[in-house]
């Protein structure tokens, strides 16, 4: 039997440390991209099993030895198959809706792993995050503490509650996913959180047992995290003064991925950073959390997609393909960056052409990559890398465009994680 062909360090892509080219053809673990797409068309997702575990790896080698649960975000990739990798793993899962709940629970998660984010939790959401018995709710408001106080005792229960605190800290990232500083909607400012602990101790239902804070997302330098880590360990103190213990700290997630060329510190060199620092202050004997989504999920995805035509311009080349901002919307929102390469290697002499490639939506909106360098012809295949993250959790239906079937790949095995919405699904509850 032919073994695989070794893969090079120089093939294997930046950023996406398990996506290689192999003969001239694009692979994830095993398996060649391209046939993929010929099997199951596209837009089509496609994730690593094994660089979602290397990323989880990291976390545990640099919490290694603590009492630290780590709770997955599922708002970064929420399909039931990724769901369940990580639950076989051990992990925990940071919700942010009644829907992610019930997500968890259908994929096998441990309700007793579940912690509750999010600033508009519904009562009925709440009831049914106290029945299934969830670790804890990280609380947003001092009007969400009275309702979770109502509600409990409603059914009887006791909701245990951190109270999510908002540092003031610049996570320096997009300000759309910038959360720590005093302007944004999330968290109790840090001049309140004291009174906040104050008031939750003497609410009925309610047993404090944590602090939490999130300051952003795809942050790429220590420094924020040191920072938000003080000021929580500050308020730490001023609470345990007060008499109400806080059994566990939760820093919340926001580790960036190389996207473009940047460097993050890696999970296993951040973590002991802040242990350290935890360690100095005399708090390394408490239970830790944390709350990654995009840095377990975003390099472990790609999305192949098909050229549909060239349209060379007076200013511009476009390269139309057949995936769209409804299903890779962070270029839209964020103008956000992913690299995009060929499923076949060009040939060395290939005169490439300077392209925005876009998709079919009518929306100028609606590109996936500015000038770009493609030697490609319609009916070839790219891949938009980076793509596990904040891609097929965000799709939608915009243009009544199908969402796009996801493929999860475990070595040389592939497997239809999710079948390509039909058109019909589309109208699906609706009345002419
Ligand atoms: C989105 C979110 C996360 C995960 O953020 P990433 O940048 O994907 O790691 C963690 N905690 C909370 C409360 C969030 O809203």
């Amino acid at each position: 039997m032919k073994s695989a062909a070794p893969v090079s360090a120089a093939a294997v892509l930046p950023g996406a440390p398990f996506v290689a080219y192999r003969d001239g053809r694009l692979t994830l673990e095993d398996v060649p991209l391209h046939e993929l797409a010929q099997a199951h068309g596209t837009p089509l997702f496609v994730y690593s099993r094994a660089a979602m575990l290397a990323a989880l790896a990291a976390y545990q080698r640099g919490l290694a030895g603590r009492d630290a649960l780590i709770c997955y975000a599922l708002k970064a990739n929420s399909t039931l198959a990724v769901l369940r990798v990580f639950a076989d793993a051990g992990c925990g899962f940071d919700i942010v809706s009644g829907g992610e709940l019930e997500r968890v629970l259908v994929a096998g998660g441990a309700p007793g792993k579940i912690v509750f984010s999010g600033i508009g939790k519904t009562r009925d959401e709440i009831r049914r995050a106290l029945d299934v018995g969830i670790r804890c709710f990280n609380v947003e408001s001092l009007a969400e503490l009275d309702v979770l106080s109502e509600v409990a005792q409603a059914c009887g229960q006791t909701a245990r509650i951190s109270i999510r605190v908002n540092p003031n800290v610049d996570a320096r990232t997009h300000p759309y996913i910038s959360t720590g500083l005093k302007g944004n909607k999330f968290g109790i400012a840090h001049e309140q959180a004291l009174a906040a602990y104050r008031h939750a101790a003497r609410l009925p239902g309610l047993q404090v047992v944590g602090i939490d804070c999130h300051i952003g997302s795809q942050i790429t330098e220590v420094a924020p995290y040191l920072e938000a880590m003080e000021r929580v360990l500050d308020l730490v103190a001023a609470i345990e003064a007060t008499g109400i213990a806080i059994h566990h700290i939760d820093l919340g997630g926001g580790l960036g991925i190389d996207y473009a060329g940047e460097t993050p510190p890696a999970a296993d060199a951040l973590w002991p950073a802040l242990l350290a620092r935890l360690d100095a202050r005399g708090y390394g004997d408490r239970a830790l959390m944390i709350e990654p989504g995009r840095s377990l999920v975003g390099n472990a995805g790609v999305c192949l997609t098909e050229v549909l035509y060239l349209k060379p311009g007076e200013q511009k080349n476009f390269c139309i393909v057949d995936a769209a901002m409804n299903d890779l919307p962070r270029p839209a929102l964020y103008e956000a960056f992913h690299r995009i390469v060929p499923l076949r290697l060009a040939a060395p002499d290939a005169a490439a052409v300077t392209y925005d490639v876009v998709g079919p939506v009518c929306e100028s909106g609606d590109w996936i990559g500015r000038d770009r360098a493609l030697a490609v012809q319609p009916g070839e295949h790219l891949a938009v890398l980076s793509a596990g993250a904040y891609c097929m959790s965000m799709a939608s239906n915009y243009n009544t465009r199908p969402r796009a079937a996801e493929v999860l790949v475990d070595g040389r095995e592939a497997r239809v994680v999710r079948q390509r919405e039909a058109v019909q699904d589309l109208w699906r509850g609706e009345t002419a």
